[in-house]
């Protein structure tokens, strides 16, 4: 096939300032994918192999811009050099565009760098007209064919170039198969099919007005045109905008040589796979239609064949195909996609491309190509996306069930957190709690979540909120828990009075079973079959991150609060636990009133024991607190020894950090607001004067709006009469007693609640600030973790305990902390007789903590980078408020490149990690350093840790094989 080089470049075109503007199949390769599209990359690189590809060109990318440059006008010299590549094709193929005598028809076809949906269809058959099908009628003595062709073109010039509704052109056809009594097109006539083109092209000529355009050259030149324009049709466009793909790359057109798979039963069309998309088995996956072309196959007019039936149907046709498709994987090194079709017992393909694959697919492919010796093992590794692996770990819904259930369809929303569930609709955290305690599966489905929802969050299987991104804390909670969410479908509605939700037409009540998927967002009413996902069963998936073991640098640990999380990372191939989270065990619904109990007499107690060791007598209400205190805590040093020594048993061998206690203690309280809704309702009943009486008179639109705040619009008109007239109230005796002593309780409780209500509790009372404040809980903390390490000793197992002190940003607060902590450890020893080992460590997640590590490294015998507050502090955004209130935007109206708490914002947060690990390994050569932030589970963040010499990243059990894979990515890429 090879020719001599011809010079295709016009004089005009070069003057004009243009690149070359158009490459013949044999001038381009697999490489020039930016300017030739990747259809025209595939049909340059096979004809170069030697594939039969009939003759054609490629428009490139940079004529498509250059005629949007020009205001939707061809660039100066590209029509000239469209039509002297014609004449070269006619010349390859030995036909004539518009001759009569012996007509060359060519396909039309759009391809872009990235294969997107909502670019321009194909348009085939183009160059006809009444003389060349005449022509065709003589050449080929096939007259039903070239009717055939002739009503295919007028169709699909009609609707993809001329923007006729496709249904005007569908309707006669079937109007005409019912006229006739058949099923398939192929049982038409000649004739029928002649009186179908001449209808078509009435109904063209009704819809714009002109006559269809005859000449071919005209023809060639609308379909360019309609390529071009469809790049910036409004389809395109938001496909763009959402997969993040540019819009200045364009489209290539492609111009090719017709070959027809409609000449009778020894031609044919078809689709197949090197490899089976679904399940990556080497075997060819495809279909075919004989006397068929184009998109009929995938169109579903006739039920295709499977390709293996083309074995026997054209045993000769077969073997080449399955020879050329071999031929192809090797030369590309990677599955793929192939389009051909049989023009009366000749092969042509028609593309090439690689192909898309499930996630089980994309593991095993890659394993077996390595095997094949086709791949290195560090390129299979890098053929995974990390991203795939989730997928792989988490139960999916059965392919086949879900396109049977369309009619149940409700609602698709954002694939918040992968994962398929199935369980009964609730719509309150409470109910969902209950009803998973009765044994029923459920599904929390939310307007949105909030922490309030959690509990109906560990409850679920599954959770579906209508209001709410990718980030919101449905989204990030489910994921942290590795549970499925479907975030932000926001056509449902939801109604929590009802316990319902609407989508459409269809309602669904509490009870009633839905499916979601959170790897795609969808919903369904009913109950989907789903397959469960065993790592265990998954050995093309443990083979590879076997390989990326062998290479990655970075260990992987994980965050686990619960020995069941520990024994799963583990089990995923976590090589310690960096991050449990102790006050989780504090949330927990038995524990939280003695947590609250601690929490209230906290303050007192404190206070109380540090003027009796200075010797001051205490008061009656003092050693109350005292022991209320003493009491609470020693139930949960009793409780946390149990849950530390579990850890330690799952993690035998390995290093687990325990974090001590972190957050704001109101967080373990009864919210204020409803406390203070709470208390004002029971004086307004009692007609007691409250403290919003005094205001009654003086200022009741402000009161109103405050009421209405706190109660919304409707009932605060109720509360606001019984406000102005208290003494209207009136309450049985029996009742006022009871909620007299209810009033008092509250009152309590809204007092010591307020008392610890904070402006701004990201940067309050919280963290090491917290244990310096209330020593008595380090200490029992260092109590429990030591005799929890101590029984999972005595119990035969190696317990390496980490003790991580949180949010330090001066070395004093990390000094003063090991004061105590050691007092409490040497009082242990010394009471126990018996030496513990441990390791003492912190967490950098305050600005200046990384900015003075060095100094902090003089008491840290390890770094945590907890770049979730690093993140916060380092920005100024509260996460709670800024994902919720501008964040979202920031990144869709692309101020930010993307979440910084999704991935690492490496120029700035990345910069204090640099810092941190620099100054600390100064001062102490060695220091071990992780990160423990959510970013720890994402690949890009993952590979920032890498580069900036990290020992560790820990992350969610489920994230650890990803976490694997993308650390061995890491070191891949950097050593290239
Ligand atoms: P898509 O981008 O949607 O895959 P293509 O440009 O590949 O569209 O065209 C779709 C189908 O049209 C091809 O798979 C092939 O069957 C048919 N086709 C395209 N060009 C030709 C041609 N020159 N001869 C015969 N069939 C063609
Ligand atoms: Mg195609
Ligand atoms: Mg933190």
């Amino acid at each position: 096939m090879a020719t001599t080089a011809r010079k295709p470049r016009t004089p005009k075109a070069k003057a004009a300032g243009h690149g070359q503007l158009i490459y013949t199949f044999r001038e381009g390769n697999a490489g020039m994918r930016q300017l030739l599209g990747g259809k025209g990359a595939g049909l340059a690189e096979m004809t170069n192999a030697g594939l039969p590809v009939p003759p054609g060109f490629t428009i490139t990318t940079e004529a498509c811009n250059a005629y949007y440059a020009a205001g939707k006008e061809l660039p100066d010299g590209l029509w000239d050099d469209i039509v002297s590549h014609m004449k070269q094709v006619e010349e390859e193929a030995g036909k004539g565009f518009g001759d009569p005598a012996n007509p060359l028809l060519v396909s039309v076809r759009s391809g872009a760098a990235f294969s997107m949906p909502g670019m321009m269809d194909t348009v085939l058959n183009l160059g006809l007209n009444e003389e060349t099908l005449q022509g065709l009628i003589d050449l080929t003595g096939n007259d039903r064919f070239a009717w055939d062709a002739w009503r295919r073109f007028i169709a699909m010039f009609g609707r993809i170039v001329l923007d006729v509704a496709g249904s005007e052109f569908d309707e006669p056809l079937e109007q005409l198969k019912a006229d006739r009594g058949v099923k398939l097109d192929t049982d038409l006539s000649a004739e029928d099919l002649r009186g179908l083109a001449a209808r078509y092209r009435e109904i063209v000529q009704d819809h714009t007005g002109e006559a269809f355009p005859s000449d071919p050259y005209r023809q060639l030149e609308l379909a360019v045109r309609a390529v071009f324009d469809s790049w910036f049709g409004k389809r395109a466009h938001d496909y763009r905008e959402f997969n993040k793909i540019p819009h200045d790359l364009g489209t290539a057109v492609n111009v090719v040589t017709m070959v027809f798979g409609n000449m009778g039963t020894d031609s044919g069309t078809g689709v197949a796979f090197t490899r089976d998309p679904n399940t990556g088995e080497k075997t060819l996956f495809g279909e075919y239609l004989t006397n068929a072309q184009g998109e009929d196959v995938v169109a579903g007019i006739r039920t295709p064949a499977k390709i293996s039936q083309m074995r026997d149907e054209m045993p000769e046709v077969y073997a080449q195909f399955e020879a050329i498709a071999e031929r192809l994987e090797r030369h590309y090194r990677d599955a793929q996609d192939l389009e051909f079709t049989i023009e009366r017992g000749t092969l042509y393909m028609l593309q090439t491309r690689s192909a898309k694959r499930t996630a089980p697919a994309a593991v095993k492919i890659a394993v077996d190509m390595a095997n094949e010796e086709l791949l290195s093992r560090e390129e299979a590794i890098q053929r995974v996306d990390p991203a795939q692996i989730v997928q792989l770990l988490l139960p999916r819904f059965d392919e086949a069930a879900k396109g049977q259930a369309q009619d149940r369809f409700l609602a698709k929303g954002l694939n918040a957190s992968p994962g398929a569930a199935t369980g009964r609709a609730v719509f309150d955290p409470d109910r969902a709690v209950a009803m998973k305690a009765a044994g029923d599966p459920v599904i929390l489905v939310r307007i949105e979540t909030s922490p309030d929802d959690v509990h109906g969050m560990l409850a679920a299987r599954g959770v579906l909120t209508a209001r709410g991104g990718a980030t919101s804390h449905a989204a990030v909670v489910a994921r942290s828990m590795g549970l499925p969410c479907v975030a932000g479908a926001e056509t449902l509605r939801i109604d929590y009075r009802a316990q319902s939700m609407r989508a459409g037409e269809k309602v669904v009540s509490e009870g009633e079973m839905i499916s979601i998927d959170g790897t795609t967002g969808e919903i369904y009413a009913g109950e989907l079959p789903t397959i469960e996902a065993r790592f265990e069963d998954e050995h093309d998936l443990a083979t590879l991150l076997g390989w990326a073991d062998e290479v990655r640098r970075l260990q992987v640990w994980a965050n686990a609060d619960y020995p069941r999380d520990a024994e799963r990372a583990r089990a995923f191939g976590a090589q310690g636990i960096g991050l449990c989270r102790t006050e989780h065990m504090f949330f927990e619904e038995d524990r939280l009133p003695t947590v609250q109990r601690m929490i209230l007499a906290s303050n007192q107690a404190t206070d109380a024991k540090r003027r009796a060791a200075l010797g001051a007598e205490l008061s009656a209400d003092d050693e109350e607190a005292v022991a209320t205190f003493d009491t609470a805590l020693a139930e949960l040093e009793r409780l946390q020894t149990d849950d530390f020594a579990g850890l330690f048993r799952a993690m035998d061998g390995l290093p687990v950090v325990i974090r001590l206690i972190d957050p704001p203690l109101h967080e373990f309280l009864p919210s204020y607001d409803e406390l203070l809704e709470e208390v004002t309702r029971l004086r307004t009943l009692l007609g007691q004067p409250s403290h919003t009486d005094a205001v009654a008179d003086t200022d009741a639109p402000a009161l109103q709006r405050g009421l209405a705040k706190l109660f919304g619009e409707k009932d605060a008109a109720r509360a606001m009469q019984l406000i102005q007239r208290p003494g209207r109230a009136s309450v049985p005796e029996d009742d006022r007693s009871r909620m007299e002593s209810e009033l008092a309780e509250k009152e309590e409780l809204l007092a010591a609640v307020a008392a610890m209500r904070e402006q701004n509790p990201m940067l309050g009372l919280r963290g090491c600030r917290l244990g310096l404040m209330i020593p008595d809980i380090v200490k029992m903390q260092t109590r429990a973790i030591l005799a929890g390490a101590a029984r999972a000793t005595a119990g035969g197992a190696r317990a390496l305990p980490e003790i991580m002190i949180p949010l330090v940003g001066h070395v004093n607060e990390l000094a003063e902390t090991r004061t105590i902590l050691e007092a409490e450890v040497s009082r242990i020893v010394e009471s126990s007789g018996q030496q513990v080992e441990y390791k003492f460590g912190t967490m950098i997640e305050v600005p200046r903590g990384a900015l003075t590590a060095d100094e902090i490294a003089q008491h840290a015998e390890f770094f945590s980078f907890g770049t979730n507050d690093l993140t916060q502090m380092t920005y100024g955004f509260s996460r709670d408020d800024a994902e919720g209130k501008f964040l979202l935007q920031y990144v869709d109206r692309k101020i930010l490149p993307e979440n910084p708490f999704q991935v690492l914002d490496a120029t700035g947060v990345g910069q204090l990690m640099r810092m941190g690990v620099e100054k600390g390994r100064a001062t102490r050569p060695g220091l071990k350093i992780g990160i423990c932030g959510e970013h720890g589970g994402d690949p890009a963040s993952i590979a920032f840790c890498h580069e900036v010499g990290l020992d560790y990243v820990s992350c969610s059990p489920f994230r650890v094989p990803v976490a694997r894979l993308a650390a061995a990515q890491a070191a891949i890429a950097s050593s290239e």
